[in-house]
């Protein structure tokens, strides 16, 4: 495989066989420091952008290519071929013509279909926490240029090559590079061998992989296509098939049954046409006829158009869909597993109280007049003067990635980690000072399913262990608690009060952790045990403010709102009743230790859980188990995720949500949506939009498929009656390609008519048209074709008019009658006229700019020839505009009748 230092320009050759110190001098980069950013401009110039080359973008021709594969431009072009064997040379170079246009139709609306999804794929962009002037700052990756010193987290998406400077049990998972799928360990030795292949480059660290534990620093030593991901994207010119949303394939297999359907008339009206007779060539005509009248050619696009910008509009609201696939599924959800920090509440976290061995102390916003926050027995304390809760603090700030700039008063870091630097602050603790006097030199990272985090910092010749994290799994691993003089023993009573305390504590909605540490001589020592208990710390951690609101909304539209969170049973149950999720206290709160598999539970414990709304000391592997519970039921189940661990369930649950703000890159990656805001609230409004754009994409089928069905229905009716067409194949081409779409797509683009939450999800296995649907197109198409054949009728026969002026005033009614039918497409529910079609900007614009075509076909010399049609008088006006308004005015009236009804 190409590497970048046969390309004899790279940035630094061969990273790997130096050492750390040979790199960075290469690179010219301080390592505590980084670039500035003026270096970093000028390097930028030098060497690009960190981007791979667009070549995922279709290009216009492509997408023309495209046009040309389909089944309809398939039929019309036989249908050409017929009209020129039969030297019907005005409609052959006509049908070709209309090839084109809908070519042009197509290409326009598929442009701007695909455009509207790489905008939003342009969403998803990467962050990456780099150095720059001396501070951390998290910048887009695109940014990134040689040289940049990085800081890697668990979690985080690789974003350029580095080679690493420092790691910390850092483990990749490089599978998407290597194939490899056990993750590889990394470390910063220096390898020997030049000519060592990418999976056994132990120093380094490959774009497009992922950190899933650990952490580390690096420098970056190719950016963009010089990277091994940039030269293998270069090798594979990327051929990704196109990705397939359910609903298009079932539009596709419908679109076959329809040929198929097509087929069966054309054979019955064949046989009918031999039993009566009639000539060959009408017989022909006759079949394309009905072959273009049956295919609804608008739909494929009008679908797409309609997902895409669905899409866009959820990306306005801040939830970005990333698989097609979950617009559908998202107006089916009826289970919502979700967080409950960041998520339901603010994440923005307060230190209020502290509990230690003596005694309770709060924790003050403001100052007090002896210049103290912390309040103890009711006096303010001095908190240099209390040995116990300076080590407690000292814990608390040297087990902790977060960083304040005071000055600018900008945090970086885990809230929860940034309110106990908050609150160290105020006792005038502060982490640079005390991470310099004792250096950190193993790291073990925070794991939820252990709920603990320790750091070995450097004490002149002793390392001193701090651990923080849930108070029942720190007391587990202690042996001792500090109390005044030293440290005595813990026993069972002592570690139960504790508890006590911690529960209490939590019962105020407290989010509650604890702190314990001793000293060892060696960084291989097993950090969780024999350790000494320091004592709790309480944190308020508000409920989002629109939460309840929210949560309303989902109990009218039939969700199960399911609290899942990492948290204790009583800061759980708190915020459940604060934001109206738990209605009583009665209900009953389940831990996730409890939470097996679901083939393990009885039918009794599965409904037990089923009903339950709050899941407390969930780990991330108990999620799945919650999933397949829920799955079990028949629901369909939105779960939401942040860490590396929550991978597993965020790709399990039929809709994996991720947290934009909070969430790492490798839960990003694992999902179907993103939340840019993190807010419950945008779920529920992905959820709403998932609900309009499938009504929408019901409403447009069931539109075209009524036109069409009528078109089939006038079309067999005249030819089993023995009459002349009443519409002629190119004026139903112009129908269904032209003057359909339109409407059809302003249908695709609806709002919605706001009442979308106030009923109970879809049914999942529902397919797009049920029995119901199906039952509405035939009504439908029979009451728009009725009339057109009774008018053509009495046209021919009660006027004695020719055919020509007869076919004009069917085929008007017809277009103008399929117009007017929109409005038969509102809810059932809406009101006659305040209804969400009137309402739709779109649909008038589509009305008036087909009325306007219409006329044109009329009016205009040559295309009025060719279409065949005269221009009617008044009196055929009267009649045209009478009988199109029949349909919809019999729609109205059969209102009642539930038919081709969006639910
Ligand atoms: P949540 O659902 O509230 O986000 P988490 O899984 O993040 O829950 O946390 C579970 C528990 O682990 C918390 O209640 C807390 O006691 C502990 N915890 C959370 N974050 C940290 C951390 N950074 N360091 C140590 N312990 C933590
Ligand atoms: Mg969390």
């Amino acid at each position: 495989m190409a590497s970048a230092h046969k390309e004899g320009n790279a940035f630094i050759e061969t990273p790997w066989v130096q050492t750390a110190e040979d790199c960075l001098a290469r690179a010219k980069t301080d390592p505590s420091k980084g670039l500035s950013d003026a270096e970093a401009d000028h390097r930028r110039q030098t060497w690009g952008m960190n981007r791979l080359k667009e070549s995922q973008n279709k290009s216009t021709w492509q997408i023309l290519v495209n046009q040309f594969k389909s089944m309809i431009v398939a039929v019309l072009i036989l249908a050409a071929i017929a009209s020129f064997a039969f030297g019907d040379w005005i409609e052959g170079v006509a049908i070709l013509i209309v090839v084109v246009i809908n070519t042009v139709i197509g290409l326009f609306m598929e442009l701007k279909a695909v455009r509207s999804m790489e905008a939003l794929r342009q969403m998803e962009q990467i962050t990456t926490t780099v150095l720059r002037d001396g501070s951390a700052q998290r910048i887009d990756a695109a940014h990134l240029v040689p040289g940049d010193i990085i800081i890697l987290e668990a979690g985080d998406i690789v974003s350029s090559d580095m080679r690493l400077l420092e790691a910390a049990k850092l483990r990749v998972d490089e599978s998407m590079l290597t194939g490899e799928s056990v993750a590889v360990y990394k470390s910063t030795e220096p390898i020997d061998n030049e000519s060592t292949p990418v999976a056994d480059r132990k120093n380094m660290l490959f774009k497009g992989t992922a950190l899933v534990g650990g952490s580390g620093k690096a420098v970056v030593t190719a950016t963009g296509m010089m990277t091994e991901l940039g030269h293998i994207s270069e090798l594979t010119e990327q051929s990704d098939e196109e990705e397939f949303t359910p609903l298009e394939k079932r539009l596709g297999q419908f679109g076959k049954k329809l040929l198929w359907i097509t087929f069966g008339i054309v054979i019955v009206v064949g046989a009918v046409g031999v039993f009566q007779g009639r000539d060959m060539v009408t017989m022909i005509k006759t079949a394309v006829a009905l072959a273009i009248a049956a295919i609804p050619e608008g739909l494929p696009i009008v679908a797409t158009i309609a997902m895409a910008r669905g899409m866009l509009r959820m990306a306005r609201r801040n939830a970005i869909v990333k698989k097609l696939a979950a617009v559908e599924t998202l107006g089916g959800t009826n289970v919502i597993c979700t967080d409950k920090t960041g998520t339901l509440t603010e994440n923005k976290m307060t230190v209020t109280q502290l509990a230690l061995p003596e005694g309770k102390i709060d924790v003050h916003a403001q100052k007090s007049e002896t210049g103290s926050y912390f309040e103890k027995d009711g006096g303010f304390i001095d908190p240099g003067e209390d040995a116990v809760l300076a080590e407690m603090l000292k814990v608390f700030v040297l087990c902790n990635n977060a960083s304040l700039h005071e000055e600018e008063d900008k945090a970086v870091g885990d809230p929860l980690e940034v309110a106990l630097l908050e609150a160290a602050a105020k006792a005038d603790m502060h982490r640079p000072e005390l991470a310099d006097r004792m250096p950190e030199e193993r790291e073990e990272a925070f794991d939820p399913s252990i709920r603990k985090m320790a750091t070995f910092n450097r004490e002149v010749d002793e390392l001193y262990v701090a651990v923080k994290g849930a108070a029942e799994a720190v007391l587990e691993v202690s042996t001792h608690v500090r109390e005044d003089g030293g440290a005595a023993e813990l026993d069972e009573a002592k570690r139960d009060e504790w508890l006590d305390l911690n529960e209490k504590m939590a019962r105020e909605g407290l989010r509650v952790l604890s702190a314990a540490y001793k000293t060892v001589s060696s960084t291989d020592e097993e950090p969780y045990e024999g350790l000494t208990f320091l004592g709790l710390i309480g944190m308020m951690d508000p409920p989002r403010q629109d939460v309840d609101k929210a949560i309303e909304k989902c109990h009218h539209a039939g969700l199960r709102v399911v609290m899942v969170t990492g948290d204790q049973k009583e800061t759980a149950g708190y915020i459940a009743s604060a934001i109206g999720l738990a209605h009583n206290d009665g209900d009953e709160i389940i831990e996730g230790k409890d939470i097996r598999p679901v083939e393990e539970l009885s039918d009794d414990e599965r409904d037990r859980f089923v009903r339950s709304h709050v899941f407390a000391r969930v780990s991330p592997e108990q999620k799945l188990n919650l999933i397949g519970i829920h799955r079990k039921a028949g629901s369909v189940v939105a779960m939401t995720g942040d860490g590396v661990n929550d991978a597993p369930s965020l790709q399990n649950a039929d809709i994996g949500i991720a947290m934009g703000g909070r969430g790492t890159q490798v839960a990003q990656e694992a999902s179907d949506m993103v939340l840019k805001d993190d807010a419950f609230s945008t779920i529920v409004a992905a959820i709403e939009h998932g609900r309009i754009i499938f009504d929408n994409i019901r409403k447009f089928v069931v539109y075209l498929l009524s036109g069409n069905a009528g078109e089939i229905m006038i079309v067999f009716f005249a030819s089993l009656l023995g009459l002349p067409m009443p519409i002629l194949p190119l004026q139903i081409l112009f129908l269904n390609i032209i003057s359909d779409v339109f409407p059809a797509l302003a249908l695709g683009l609806s709002e919605g008519s706001g009442d979308e939450m106030n009923r109970p999800p879809r049914d999942s296995s529902e397919p797009v048209l049920t029995l119901k649907h199906w039952g509405g197109v035939f009504g439908w198409g029979l009451l728009i074709a009725v009339p057109v054949l009774a008018v053509f009728v009495w046209c021919l026969e009660g006027l004695e008019w020719n055919t020509e002026s007869a076919v004009t005033i069917s085929f008007l009614s017809l277009a103008f009658g399929r117009l007017w039918h929109i409005f038969n497409m509102r809810d059932q529910r809406s009101h006659f006229i305040k209804n969400e079609i009137v309402r739709n900007r779109y649909v008038w614009y589509a009305l008036g700019l087909c009325t306007l075509l219409l006329l044109g076909l009329v009016y205009l010399p040559v295309i009025s020839d060719v279409l065949q049609l005269t221009q009617p008088a008044v009196h055929g006006w009267t009649l045209i505009i009478a009988v199109s308004l029949i349909p919809y005015v019999l729609g109205q009236l059969f209102r009642e009748i539930p038919m081709g009804e969006s639910k």
